[in-house]
């Protein structure tokens, strides 16, 4: 709330012509499946849903009500992470675990959800070409994430009941087996465990930094393993989403890995070469857009992220649906 407060006062906007704020919400829960106004209603709900989230959704709640504090007459609007992939098939969704479990939310939400519905609008200004029908798309930066993307729309994530699954992350482990973290549940307690999964893991559990370019610099074999671990793992949750789509037309990369490491999107692709993906090296090297070489019969696209611009695009389409109230 104080860095808000310092941070919107030297931004010196003139309110008056703030038309609204909108939040990046990490998790929207099984109700808030849309960019919407934040209502008494809405922020109850955000609530709620804190115990999925509790690293992401209090912070977003603090920001909320301090803007509300600070910015009392302007209307503010949510956007979820989760929103994208709320319309995901059941069977891609559904953990298979008794029904009491279920009805609590035990699911499958995934993640990321702005950045891919960026993807989605950009990857058409960038390619100059509607969005292709089977895209495989990654977020690969501190958190890192792929995702099925069929005909514009999301079926499936790499991502789960948190942002915790999946691939390798810069401190998160990515898919483990649940005995894992009963075994370390009971060794260092819920809080505990909690703690090591979400801080002290992935790239930084195996090599000791989660700093990609660290990594390429330290040129030792943990080093080099942990890169290796991030691109095989990358691919493997790739490949598996590929069979929610029936199949790969293109991939794209985003996120500070995605968008800037040729040698980690190299890797991955290597790994994806069955599925008819080849790089082209000078592209890759260079960072260009394009990075398909002409005998890829999959389209290769690095796509900047833009959440930013997408939370703000969301607000203003949900402003003109709600209307002003
Ligand atoms: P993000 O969370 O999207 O900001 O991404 C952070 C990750 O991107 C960190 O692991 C950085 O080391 C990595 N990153 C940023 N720039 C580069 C780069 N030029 N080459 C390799 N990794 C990079």
């Amino acid at each position: 709330a104080q860095a808000l407060a310092i941070g919107l006062d030297k931004l010196s906007l003139p309110l008056g012509q703030v038309r609204a704020a909108a939040h990046r919400v990490v998790h929207g829960g099984m109700r808030l499946t849309q960019t919407c106004r934040i209502t008494p209603e809405v922020e109850a709900e955000i609530e709620a849903c804190a115990g999925f989230a509790p690293l992401h959704n209090p912070p977003a709640l603090a920001g909320i009500r301090a803007v509300a504090k600070l910015w009392s007459a302007v209307p503010q609007y949510a956007a979820f992470d989760t929103a994208f992939h709320a319309a995901n098939p059941e069977v891609a969704t559904g953990y298979a675990l008794p029904m009491a479990e279920r009805v609590r939310g035990l699911r499958r939400y995934g993640f990321h959800g702005l950045s891919y519905a960026a993807i989605v609008r950009k990857v058409q200004l960038i390619s100059g070409k509607t969005v292709p029908k089977r895209m495989l798309s990654f977020h690969l930066g501190n958190g890192a994430s792929a995702c099925a993307i069929l005909n514009g729309r999301s079926v499936a994530s790499s991502m789960g009941f948190s942002p915790l699954d999946g691939l390798t992350m810069g401190t998160r482990p990515g898919g483990l087996d649940p005995a894992v973290v009963l075994d370390m549940a009971a060794r260092h307690g819920v809080d505990g465990a909690a703690r090591i999964l979400n801080r002290d893991c992935g790239l930084k559990g195996l090599a000791g930094t989660n700093d990609m370019r660290a990594l390429h610099a330290a040129g030792t074999p943990e080093a080099a393993f942990a890169i290796e671990h991030f691109c095989y793992w990358a691919a493997r949750h790739g490949a598996s989403l590929c069979a929610a789509m029936g199949g790969l037309d293109a991939i794209t990369f985003t996120g500070g890995i995605g968008e800037n490491d040729g040698i980690t999107r190299s890797k991955i692709v290597k790994h994806l070469a069955f599925l008819g993906a080849v790089i082209d090296a000078d592209a890759n090297a260079r960072g260009d857009h394009a990075l398909h070489a002409a005998t890829s019969s999959v389209a290769i696209w690095t796509v900047p992220a833009d959440e930013e611009r997408q939370i703000a695009m969301e607000a203003a389409a949900a402003m003109d649906r709600e209307g002003p109230k």
